[in-house]
C-alpha cells in the first residue's frame, strides 16, 4: 500500500503565509487533504512542514477548519513542540511567527525537546502523557505523569 504524505515545502509554506492568514491556510490544507484522500483513499490529518534543507520537521497537525489552531509535533522525536491562534498569525506578527517556526523546525531536527512549561528548548527532558515533555528543571512527577493506561 502506498501512504501518501502531505508535505508542505519550506519556502512554499512561507509564500501562503505571507499571503494569507492562518484559517485561509487551514482551509486550503484541508481542501488539499480531501484531495488527496479521494485520490488515494486513504485518510491522511497531518501534514508535514520541511526544514529549509528540505527535510521532514514538523507534523502539522490543524484543529479544524473554523478555529484553525495550528499545532506541531516534532517528526524526529514524536514530542509536542506548540500551538498558534489564528488570532496570534496577523500581519503585524506573521514575520515573527515564520522565524519561530523556523527556529522550531531546526531544533526539532536537532533531536532537541521544547518544554511545555517554560517554553525553552533542550537536549534533556522528560518525556510525559503521550508526546508530552518539560525540562530537568520543570519536571514535576506528581504532575507530569505518563500516558493513562488504565483504560
Ligand atoms: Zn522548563
Amino acid at each position: 500500500m502506498i501512504i501518501p504524505i502531505l508535505s508542505y515545502g519550506h519556502t512554499h509554506f512561507k509564500l501562503d503565509c505571507r499571503d494569507m492568514n492562518l484559517v485561509a491556510i487551514v482551509a486550503e490544507a484541508e481542501n488539499l487533504r480531501k484531495k488527496v484522500m479521494e485520490a488515494t483513499n486513504y485518510s491522511r490529518e497531518n501534514f508535514v512542514l520541511e526544514d529549509s534543507n528540505g527535510r521532514p520537521a514538523l507534523t502539522l497537525l490543524w484543529s479544524s477548519e473554523k478555529d484553525g489552531t495550528l499545532s506541531c509535533w516534532s517528526v524526529r522525536t514524536g514530542l509536542y513542540i506548540g500551538a498558534f491562534k489564528p488570532e496570534a498569525w496577523d500581519e503585524d506578527n506573521r514575520d515573527k511567527l515564520l522565524n519561530t517556526l523556523d527556529e522550531w523546525c531546526d531544533k526539532a531536527n536537532q533531536g532537541m525537546a521544547r518544554c511545555s512549561e517554560c517554553g525553552q528548548w533542550v537536549n534533556a527532558y522528560k518525556k510525559y502523557s503521550y508526546t508530552g515533555s518539560v525540562c530537568l528543571k520543570c519536571y514535576n512527577p506528581k504532575k507530569h505523569l505518563p500516558p493513562d493506561s488504565s483504560g
